[in-house]
C-alpha cells in the first residue's frame, strides 16, 4: 500500500559506509576473559548491586536491582564468578568510572530457568513488569526503560506506533542486519506493544537503502498476518532521530517542549521490540545485543555479543590495521572516541568503528564562521547553530538558552557542513554541560540552604516542646502537691510551714503567672521562665488551698510568719473579691447604657 510521506527540515547526505559490514551474516561473538557489567545502563534510577565478589552466577541471573520505576534491572551475560562489584572506566566521553559487575566465565555459558510465557494470559501491568525485571530499554541508543514507553495516555488517543527501522548513521548496519535474519522475532515484539498501546495504526519506517531488510519485514508482516505497514523512507540522514521519522511518516511535527505521546505517537526501536519479544517469550533477559563492527578493520561484520565484552576484544574479532589508534562507539554524526579501549560493551552500543588518519583525518584548524547560514539550512530542528555557536563561544549560556540549544540532538549536521570547519556540535555539548554543572550548583547550594532551615525549624520547635512539657510536668506536680496539703489541712493537720512558698511569690513573680502556653504560642517562650512560674503557681494553689482550710479560730495557734501570711493572704482576697452587691448593679447599668 503507498501512503504519503512528508519531509523533515534539513539533514545531509554523508557517504554511507554501510556495505562493508552487510556481507557477512551476525555472527556470535566468543565468550570473553572477562565481563565487565555496568550497572547503570539505561536512562532513570541505577540499578543497586545483588550479587558480591565470590558469587557463582548464571547467564541471565540478576544483578541489579531496578530502582525505581523508571529504571532497568541488569543481568549476568554468562555463567561464572563474580570478582568485584567496583568503580570502571564507561564508554562515556567523560571517561568517569561507574559502579560494574566484573564476572570471570567459566566457560559454561549456563543459562538460569527460563520461564516461556504467551504474554496475552497476562494482564498489561505484567507485561510491562517482566519487561522492565529483563532490563529491556530502548536500544537505538536512548536506553530509556521500554516498560516505562507502554502505558497508553489517558487523554491523548494513542493514533500511530511507529517503528524505527531507518538506521541512518553511516556504518552502522547492526538493525538492518538484525530485520534481515530476526525479522518474525522483532515483528511479534512490535505486536506485544501494539496489544499493550492499542494504536490506529502501526508504521515501521526503514529508509530505502536497506532493501533486504523492508522485504525481509514485509515477509514476516504478511506471514504472522499482522497489518503493519513497512514503509521506506527517503535515505537522508538523520531520518532515524525519532523526531524526523514520526514527521516523514506521519506529518506530525513534535514540538521541542513536547513529547510524541501528546500528539498521540508513539515510537521505538526494532531491535528494542525483539528483545522485547525475547523477554516475554522466551524469558531472556537483556545480555546480548547485536554491534556491528568496521571502519579500519580488515573484517567489518556485525556480532551478537555479551553485554560487558571489553571492546578491544571485540575489535579484535574484526582484525583491526595496525594503525588503527582509537575506537569510536556509535557512528561517525553522533559517535565519539572511547577514553579507554578496554570499556565494555553496554546496551547502547550499536556500533564500533576502529578509528584511523586515513578514515578520520584530522580536521584543518577551525576558522572564523563567515555566516553563510549553511548551518541552519541543514538544521532538522530548525535551530541557528551559528548563533549558538556564538554565544556559546563567549560563554554567555543564559543566550544559547534563548537560542534552544537544549532542542540540539547533536545530530552533528551542521558540523559536517561548516565551510569554516568549526566542530559546532562540540560547542554545544560544552555549552550544554556548563549549564547543567550550574544547575546543579544551584540546586545544591538551594537544597543545603532549605536543609539549614529546616534544622533551624526543627531545633526551635524540640525546644519549645520539651518545655512545654516540662511546664506541663511541673504544673502536675504543683496540683499534685496542693491537693495533698489541701486534704491534710481538710483533716486538721496543718503542715508546719504552710505559706512558705507562698512568700516567694513575689508581686512581679506572680504577674509572670499567666498561661505558659500563651507565651509559648506567641514566640517568646523560655523553658526555664515557665518551669518558674509553673513553681510560682502551684505555690499560689497550696496557699489558696491552705486559706481555705485555716478557720480564724485557729489563726492565733499559728506563728507569726504564718499570722503575715494569712494576713497577707486576706488582703489579697481582698483587693480580688467580687465587687459588693450594689457596686455590681452600678457598673451592670452602666454596661447596658453603653450598649
Ligand atoms: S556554517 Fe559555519 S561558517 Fe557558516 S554560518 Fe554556520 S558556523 Fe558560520
Ligand atoms: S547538531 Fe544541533 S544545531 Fe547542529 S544541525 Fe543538529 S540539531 Fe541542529
Amino acid at each position: 500500500m503507498l501512503m504519503n510521506l512528508f519531509k523533515f527540515k534539513g539533514g545531509v547526505k554523508p557517504p554511507t559506509n554501510k556495505t562493508q559490514s552487510t556481507t557477512l551474516p551476525i555472527a556470535p561473538a566468543p565468550l570473553p576473559s572477562r565481563l565487565v557489567v555496568p550497572l547503570h545502563q539505561s536512562i532513570g534510577g541505577m540499578p543497586r548491586p545483588v550479587v558480591q565478589a565470590g558469587d557463582k552466577v548464571l547467564k541471565g541471573q540478576l544483578i541489579g536491582e531496578a530502582d525505581g520505576w523508571i529504571s532497568a534491572a541488569v543481568h549476568a551475560p554468562t555463567s561464572g564468578t563474580v570478582l568485584e562489584v567496583a568503580m570502571h572506566a564507561q564508554p562515556h566521553p567523560s571517561g568517569l568510572d561507574a559502579l560494574c559487575v566484573v564476572i570471570e566465565p567459566d566457560g559454561k555459558d549456563e543459562w538460569i530457568a527460563r520461564e516461556a510465557l504467551d504474554y496475552k494470559t497476562l494482564k498489561p501491568e505484567e507485561v510491562r513488569e517482566r519487561l522492565q525485571q529483563a532490563g529491556v530499554v530502548g536500544l537505538g541508543g536512548a536506553v530509556f526503560p521500554t516498560h516505562g514507553k507502554l502505558t497508553a495516555s489517558k487523554t491523548v488517543a494513542m493514533e500511530e506506533l511507529v517503528v524505527n527501522g531507518a538506521e541512518c548513521e553511516p556504518f552502522i548496519t547492526c538493525d538492518d542486519l538484525l530485520m534481515r535474519e530476526r525479522a518474525e522475532e522483532v515483528v511479534r515484539g512490535i505486536g506485544i506493544f501494539r496489544d499493550l498501546l492499542q494504536p490506529k495504526k502501526v508504521l515501521i519506517g526503514i529508509e530505502d537503502n536497506k532493501p533486504e531488510a523492508a522485504a525481509a519485514m514485509r515477509a514476516a508482516v504478511t506471514a504472522l498476518n499482522e497489518p503493519f505497514l513497512v514503509v521506506q523512507v527517503p535515505t537522508l540522514y538523520p531520518a532515524g532521530g525519532a523526531k524526523q521519522l514520526i514527521r516523514v511518516l506521519t506529518g506530525k511535527e513534535v514540538p521541542a517542549a513536547k513529547r510524541s505521546t501528546d500528539l498521540g505517537v508513539q515510537c521505538f526501536n526494532v531491535a528494542t521490540a525483539y528483545t522485547a519479544w525475547r523477554a516475554i517469550a522466551h524469558g531472556e533477559p537483556v545480555v546480548s545485543r547485536i554491534v556491528t563492527v568496521s571502519g579500519n578493520v580488515h573484517h567489518p561484520r556485525n556480532y551478537e555479543v555479551l553485554i560487558g565484552t571489553p571492546m578491544d576484544e571485540l575489535l579484535k574479532l574484526a582484525q583491526p590495521h595496525p594503525d588503527t589508534d582509537g575506537i569510536i562507539m556509535g557512528g561517525p554524526m553522533m559517535g565519539f572516541l572511547v577514553p579507554d579501549m578496554q570499556v565494555p560493551v553496554v546496551k547502547a552500543t550499536n556500533c564500533l568503528i576502529a578509528h584511523d588518519d586515513r578514515l578520520f583525518p584530522p580536521k584543518p584548524p577551525e576558522m572564523p564562521c563567515i555566516r553563510c547560514g549553511a548551518c541552519a539550512e541543514v538544521c532538522p530542528h530548525e535551530l541557528q547553530p551559528f548563533e549558538m555557536y556564538w554565544f556559546a563561544r563567549a560563554k554567555n549560556f543564559g543566550k544559547t538558552q534563548e537560542y534552544h540549544i537544549f532542542d540540539c540532538i547533536e545530530c552533528g549536521c551542521c558540523s559536517f557542513v561548516c565551510p569554516s570547519r568549526i566542530p559546532l556540535v562540540q560547542y554545544f555539548r560544552f555549552a550544554k554541560s556548563e549549564i547543567w554543572a550550574r544547575e546543579r550548583e544551584k540546586n545544591a547550594a538551594e537544597g543545603a540552604k532549605a536543609r539549614f532551615e529546616f534544622k533551624q525549624l526543627r531545633d526551635e520547635r524540640e525546644k519549645a516542646e520539651k518545655a512545654e512539657k516540662l511546664a506541663r510536668a511541673a504544673a502536675a506536680q504543683a496540683a499534685k502537691k496542693a491537693a495533698e496539703a489541701a486534704a491534710a489541712a481538710a483533716a486538721g493537720d496543718a503542715p508546719a510551714e504552710p505559706a512558705a512558698a507562698t512568700v516567694a511569690a513575689t508581686p512581679a513573680e506572680n504577674s509572670q503567672a499567666v498561661a505558659p502556653q500563651g507565651d509559648f504560642l506567641r514566640g517568646a517562650f523560655d523553658p526555664e521562665k515557665a518551669a518558674k512560674m509553673a513553681t510560682i503557681q502551684a505555690a499560689m494553689e497550696r496557699a489558696k488551698a491552705q486559706r481555705a482550710a485555716i478557720q480564724p479560730k485557729n489563726v492565733e495557734s499559728l506563728s507569726a510568719e504564718q499570722q503575715r501570711t494569712v494576713a497577707e493572704i486576706e488582703a489579697r482576697r481582698a483587693v480580688l473579691a467580687p465587687p459588693p452587691p450594689e457596686t455590681a448593679a452600678a457598673a451592670g447599668e452602666s454596661s447596658q447604657k453603653a450598649e
